[in-house]
């Protein structure tokens, strides 16, 4: 579904990313794993336009090669922004929007649709991650596991191909993990084409198709969780992992 090759990104003299390539197969979890300051977060918004790098290329089967060496037009970034749907670690909620307006923003707003067809579409996927009581609360009235529920369900209204999870779980209280992780494990099963920022290990060896290692702006390797988790090649994957154990 998506290729990226030769990604680069600096902040300053800082290069945070020296040319990653990525491949995400529809239908597969990609889990980006490394210690903090890696790069995880910038690949994942480089994947979207939320981040523009100086280059190398994303190319979503069937579109445009995004070619960020030369400048791409907003038409293009506007399609790489259209093809997927991130979550993020804090939410990212409107705090003065109820969970419905908060849902139906980007499907009525950006891609014009109905609002009548958004709000029946948002109900019903609030219905599914067990919210559909919700709808006309305020993100200050939910728990912090309900408010990244209706993330998800936020980024879902948008029919994207691809869903991008910014650690969509470090900002959680421990006991309220379980339930935004059964959320995004459901959607895996469903055949969701995924890419995951995550510290949850076991959760990410359960869920993924592929373990990408970042260390330093690099990927040091990348393969099964059998291989990358429980057999690591490089040894700054075992260090890594030995850390968390
Ligand atoms: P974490 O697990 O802590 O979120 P990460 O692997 O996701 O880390 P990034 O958030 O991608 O890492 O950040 C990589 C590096 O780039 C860090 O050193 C960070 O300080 C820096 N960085 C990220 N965004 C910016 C920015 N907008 N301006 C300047 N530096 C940035």
């Amino acid at each position: 579904l998506l290729t990226a090759r030769g990604i680069r990104k600096s902040f300053g003299d800082v290069e945070v990313l020296k040319s990653i390539d990525l491949t995400v197969p529809r239908g597969n979890v990609v889990a980006l794993i490394g210690p903090s300051g890696s790069g995880k977060t910038t690949v994942l918004r480089s994947l979207n336009g939320l981040e523009v790098p100086e280059a190398g290329t994303v190319e979503f089967s069937g579109g445009d090669v995004v070619d960020f060496a030369q400048a791409p037009s907003k038409r293009q970034l506007a399609s790489l922004r259209d093809r997927s749907a991130m979550v993020f670690q804090q939410f990212n909620l409107f705090p003065h929007r109820t969970v419905l307006e908060n849902v139906i923003e980007g499907p009525v707003q950006v891609q014009k649709r109905p609002k009548a067809e958004a709000i029946a579409d948002a109900r019903a996927l609030l219905e599914r991650v067990g919210l559909g009581a919700k709808a006309d609360a305020y993100p200050f009235e939910l728990s912090g596991g309900q408010q990244q529920r209706v993330g998800i369900v936020r980024a879902l209204a948008l029919k994207p191909q691809l869903l991008l999870f910014d650690e969509p779980t470090s900002a959680l209280d421990p006991e309220l993990v379980g339930d935004v992780l059964d959320v995004i494990r459901e959607l895996a099963a469903e055949g969701w084409t995924m890419v995951l920022v995550t510290h949850e290990l076991t959760f990410a060896s359960h869920v993924a198709d592929t373990i990408v290692f970042m260390d330093g702006g690099v990927v040091v390797e990348s393969g099964p969780p059998s291989e990358v988790l429980q057999n690591p090649r490089e040894a700054r994957t075992k260090q890594f992992l030995h850390r968390l154990l």
